[in-house]
């Protein structure tokens, strides 16, 4: 299989998954959004509308330990000294 020309340039810059050795996939990344909610018909009660509209300028790359996480194809996580620009 042919292999993105950026890693084959650069094969270290992606960081490579501890644990299955693929490379990153991207980095984990957090959302904020507002679940929305209708009144219960009977009993007034706030009820899930079914739909949440997410705030995608709120999206941030989590950080452990003030390092990002990085997510494999597998769905490992780990953190790496690396930034993605
Ligand atoms: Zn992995």
């Amino acid at each position: 299989m042919a292999q993105n020309p950026s890693e084959s340039e650069h094969p270290d810059l992606i960081p490579r998954c501890p644990e299955c050795g693929e490379p990153a996939r991207g980095t984990l990344e957090e959302v904020q959004g507002v679940a929305l909610v209708i009144p219960d018909p009977e009993t007034g009660k706030p009820h899930y509308a079914g739909e949440t509209d997410i705030d995608w300028d709120s999206q941030q790359t989590v950080r452990r330990e003030g390092k990002p996480v990085w997510v494999c194809a597998c769905g490992h996580d780990w953190t790496a000294d690396v930034i993605a620009e």
